[in-house]
């Protein structure tokens, strides 16, 4: 990619005025065998949509930050247990989430832990707990598990090339002018505050306002 053209897979080019990227963030994996493997046997892609899935049956969920909380209250109306594992002790969840996670008596925490194995035979059968001050492993036995620890920025492909931020997201000006001219950044990818439809639409109008109002067509 250079400032007014990309290169795609199968090596055609493409050229325009200017570029918007727009590649969002997917969500972190926990990088440990049988994690794809077993989406749909045992680890859900989606807690929204797994009340009925899981009503009677226990749940392990991965992280300690509003995705994480509000899919175990959600999922906690229906499951039988739902436990929570967290690499710290404090969660990033908003309090009320954490509040109410903590008065349910259907919720559990293992905090200080990682997640550091899946066990499974046809379908997951638990997940091997490692403890990061002692470094002392257990196994905690679900029949489903939800991992909720965050997302990254689909930016690899532009390392190199554009000013990132530490985590990887694009960093913008106001505008939505990344560090390369005539190369714009709207949406999740350039947004790790504020990651919502509206924003991304909002940031996409801003980008596309400045390109045709201050770039030059040549
Ligand atoms: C489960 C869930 C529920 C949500 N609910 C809401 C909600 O209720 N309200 C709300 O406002 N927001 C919600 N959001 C957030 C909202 O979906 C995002 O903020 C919004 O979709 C961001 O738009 P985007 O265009 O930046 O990225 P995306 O919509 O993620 O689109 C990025 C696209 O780029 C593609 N891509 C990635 N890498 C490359 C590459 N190298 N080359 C080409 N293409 C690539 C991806 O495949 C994808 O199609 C939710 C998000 C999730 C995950």
């Amino acid at each position: 990619m250079n400032a007014r053209s990309i290169v795609l897979e199968d090596g055609r080019h493409l050229t325009a005025r200017a570029i918007i990227i727009a590649t969002g963030v997917r969500r972190r994996k926990l990088d440990v065998p049988g994690e794809d493997e077993f989406c749909g046997r045992g680890i859900l892609d989606s807690g929204a949509t797994a009340k009925n899935e899981v009503a009677g049956k226990t749940v392990v969920i991965v992280g300690g930050g509003d995705a994480a909380l509000e899919n175990a209250l959600m999922l906690g109306e229906t499951a039988k247990r739902v436990t929570v594992v967290h690499r710290r002790d404090e969660f990033t969840a908003r309090r009320d989430f954490v509040d109410r996670a903590r008065q349910n008596l259907k919720i559990e925490f293992v905090l200080n832990s990682n997640v550091a194995a899946i066990t499974r035979n046809q379908n997951v059968e638990g997940v091997e707990i490692c403890d990061v001050r002692s470094g002392a492993t257990s196994h905690l036995a679900t029949d489903t598990l939800l991992i909720r620890i965050g997302v990254v920025p689909n930016t690899e492909v532009f390392q190199g090339q554009l000013e990132l931020d530490k985590s990887g997201y694009i960093v913008a000006d106001p505008n939505c002018a990344t560090s390369l001219p005539h190369a714009y950044a709207a949406g999740d990818v350039a947004n790790p505050r504020s990651p919502t439809i509206s924003t991304a639409a909002g940031t996409a109008a801003t980008a596309a306002k400045h390109i045709f109002s201050f770039s030059s067509g040549s």
